[in-house]
């Protein structure tokens, strides 16, 4: 068993944090943000993996991440259950293999279903992990389990463990800058609450004239997103961006004409060819890598968890 320092405080961070301690490592968690302004917190969230490696391990966490979630949903409380979902588009979308395998299609949508600006679309019911309800519980859930959340900026790995500690760097984009990773990317998103006028189905828009958008009904919101700006660090909302966000879901779903502007945020989804899960032994000091899970940090966490708590725990 080791003394174990978590840097990052997203969906990443938080995930090993708690299986490490389920191993019975010491864990603390420090991070910049802890609540407000990663980009787990911007995340709707939705069973996605855009942005990410479409691998046999990918898929493996993807597996044990929702089994996990679906032991979660148990607790009505962490905000994770199943929700049905049309996503459409000028045509009908491509058929994803890989995501058929977590969420199976139900049936085409009828053209009387199909939002304005579309003519093909798909039904089925998606996992909705409700990241306004699940981070908290999550932080909730470390608090139970021992571990500390330390508010803290890491500027250098460099003498930043003893040895015989473990670090697991779980700092999403933050990596370019912490690790130096040139190989990451960010790419920007950005979204608006609104107040939800009813709205139980999750709506995904491809293309068209209004997408590409997502309008994802939750608990106490309605999270409407869409752009994906590569390489774009800007960590203030857009006004301009929000505007046209607002006009086209109020375009695909008029009940969201006067729904009010609750609030936004921004993430910068951490892009990189493949997700580093990689142990580093530096000085008697182990540093575990856990970055670069793109649009998919949520679909692949408690199983990258897992593969972070055997690398900390191996020999
Ligand atoms: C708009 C949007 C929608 C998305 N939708 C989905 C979705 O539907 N489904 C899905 O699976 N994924 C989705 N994603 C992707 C998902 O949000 C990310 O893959 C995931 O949040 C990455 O988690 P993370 O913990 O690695 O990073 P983050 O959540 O960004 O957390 C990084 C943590 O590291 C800390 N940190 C960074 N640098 C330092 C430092 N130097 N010192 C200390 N702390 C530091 C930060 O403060 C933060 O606590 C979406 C992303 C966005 C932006």
């Amino acid at each position: 068993m080791r003394d174990v320092t978590v840097i990052g405080a997203g969906i990443i961070g938080l995930t090993a944090a708690l299986t490490l301690a389920e191993r019975g490592h010491a864990v603390r968690v420090v991070a910049r943000e802890i609540a407000e302004g990663t980009a787990s917190a911007a995340a709707a969230s939705l069973w996605s993996a855009p942005l990410v490696e479409r691998t046999e391990r990918a898929r493996r966490w993807a597996y044990l991440t929702l089994a996990r979630l679906r032991v979660d949903a148990l607790d009505e409380t962490a905000g994770v259950r199943d929700q049905l979902a049309l996503a459409a588009g000028i045509v009908a979308g491509p058929p994803d293999p890989w995501m058929r395998a977590f969420a199976p299609p139900l049936r085409a949508a009828a053209p009387g279903e199909l939002p304005p600006g579309t003519a093909a679309g798909t039904l089925s019911v998606m996992p909705l992990i409700d990241t306004a309800a699940y981070l908290p519980w999550l932080r909730a859930r470390c608090a139970v389990a021992g571990i500390a959340l330390e508010h803290g900026t890491v500027t250098s790995l460099a003498g930043f463990a003893r040895p015989g500690d473990a670090v697991v760097v779980a700092v999403g984009a933050g990596a370019a800058a912490l690790v130096g990773d040139d190989t990451l990317r960010p790419v920007r998103g950005q979204v608006v609450h609104l107040s939800n006028p009813g709205l139980t189905r999750t709506l995904v828009i491809r293309d068209g004239e209004f997408g590409p958008l997502f309008v994802v009904p939750r608990a106490a919101d309605v999270v409407v997103g869409g752009p994906a700006q590569d390489g774009v660090w800007e960590p203030e909302a857009d006004a301009a961006l929000e505007q046209d966000l607002l006009r086209r879901a109020r375009a695909v779903e008029p009940r969201l004409e006067d729904a009010a502007v609750l609030g936004r945020a921004v993430g910068h989804r951490p892009v990189r060819d493949t997700v580093r899960v990689e142990r580093e032994d530096v000085g008697g000091a182990r540093f575990v890598h856990c970055y670069g899970h793109g649009g998919a940090g949520v679909t692949l966490s408690w199983g990258c968890a897992a593969d972070v708590a055997d690398l900390v725990g191996a020999a």
